[in-house]
């Protein structure tokens, strides 16, 4: 049986022809013209008037909290179960990262844990839709609203999703999203911040590129970063941006395979299919053991790749992190659904190369590992 990895993307579009056309006349800098053009383009599709492109998603997140003006003595409410990129822009900005705990079944954080964290040293609600489906964010805007409070959107995982039918990535203050090779649309590495606010974009512009000032270019009164996305990087985003409702198709159609190979599995918990509030997008398809598995995540996935298949981890709590801990942060903090997903929790194929036949392959060896 040949490998099959656990994420490869689509990349026979357009791809070749406007990375040809980059070549051919000379734009490959952040100056070209498909950097504009994805803005706009990606802008339109999520609803939101300023699109900022950047070198990756974790960057735009370091971005979104400096624009906010977060710092020092500053809280932000995030969830527990996320890539460290949320959590360590906060840290970075000097502003203390306080987690909830996520919801069992949607893996999301769990919104009814949020007001009890808030402070009045909070600034910002850290929301980040998880695996395939959204936060159920009609709670925490209310939260947002009461308090006076930013919510930074981190869509990462939810190009395509919408929740009550409006699109991620336009229902807070700002949202971020990741061109990663693994997310719905790639530009290989790349991000993107969005906001209706313009001094917002104006300022995550200023960031992305040094805080150079239009004027005085080389004084500058804030530091910045150079998170620029090259024309090269924009020119595959608008390529498979043209793509993005055939990809977040295919996508749901994949959910829907695997959901049926597995579905007589007890000892496994699955994505949920849907919410109320929206139709799982399946970013990644993930797979719980339940408590009554004698084995963890570690060892089902050295068995698979034993099976040459390709599987990942789920996320590992933010409060369980050697580097925070490290820091003093989180000394008390317990955050059981979270702790167990992260250690009972992994992922199978889930690219949107990924054939019919390679997903009925997989699906076999997960079920030859719990019988
Ligand atoms: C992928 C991802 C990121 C980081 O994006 P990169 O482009 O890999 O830096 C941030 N947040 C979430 C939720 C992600 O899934």
């Amino acid at each position: 049986m040949k490998p099959i990895p656990v994420n490869e993307p689509l990349l026979n579009g357009n791809e070749n022809k406007y990375l040809f056309e980059c070549i051919e006349t000379g734009w490959i800098s952040s100056e070209g013209p498909f950097v504009k053009q994805f803005e706009e383009q990606f802008a339109a599709s999520v609803g939101c008037k300023y699109g900022i492109a950047v070198c990756n998603g974790s960057v735009a997140l370091d971005a979104a909290v400096a624009a906010l003006g977060i710092g020092s003595g500053d809280e932000v409410i995030l969830p527990t179960f996320t890539i460290i990129s949320c959590a360590a822009a906060i840290v970075r900005a000097g502003a203390v990262p306080v987690v909830v705990d996520c919801d069992p079944h949607t893996w999301n954080m769990d919104v009814n844990q949020i007001e009890d964290k808030i402070t009045a040293r909070t600034k910002a609600i850290m929301v980040v839709h998880i695996y395939g489906l959204p936060v159920d964010m009609d709670q925490v805007s209310d939260l947002a609203d009461k308090y006076g409070l930013h919510i930074i959107e981190d869509a990462a995982e939810m190009h395509g999703q919408t929740y009550k039918g409006r699109p991620c990535g336009s229902l807070g203050t700002i949202s971020t999203f990741s061109f990663y090779p693994n997310k719905h649309i790639t530009t290989g590495e790349g991000g993107m911040l969005l906001t209706n606010d313009e001094k917002l974009a104006e300022r995550c512009r200023s960031l992305r590129n040094l805080c150079f000032q239009p004027q005085k270019r080389f004084v500058h009164e804030e530091l910045g970063w150079n998170m620029r996305m090259t024309n090269l990087q924009a020119a595959i985003g608008v390529a498979q941006l043209e793509r993005l409702d055939e990809f977040v198709a295919r996508k749901r159609r994949m959910g829907q395979i695997y959901t049926e190979l597995l579905a007589n599995i007890p000892d496994v918990q699955l994505p949920l299919p849907r919410a109320t509030y929206a139709t799982n997008i399946y970013w990644v398809y993930g797979l719980v053991l339940k408590d009554n598995v004698a084995f963890d995540a570690q060892e089902a996935m050295q068995y698979l790749a034993a099976h040459k298949i390709g599987t990942r981890p789920f996320f590992w709590c933010m409060h369980e992190q050697p580097v925070f801990r490290k820091m003093g942060l989180f000394e008390e903090e317990s955050c059981p659904v979270a702790e167990n997903i992260a250690r009972r929790g992994f992922y199978i194929p889930s690219g949107v190369a990924l054939t019919d036949e390679q997903m009925t392959q997989v699906a076999l060896a997960v079920k030859d590992i719990l019988k």
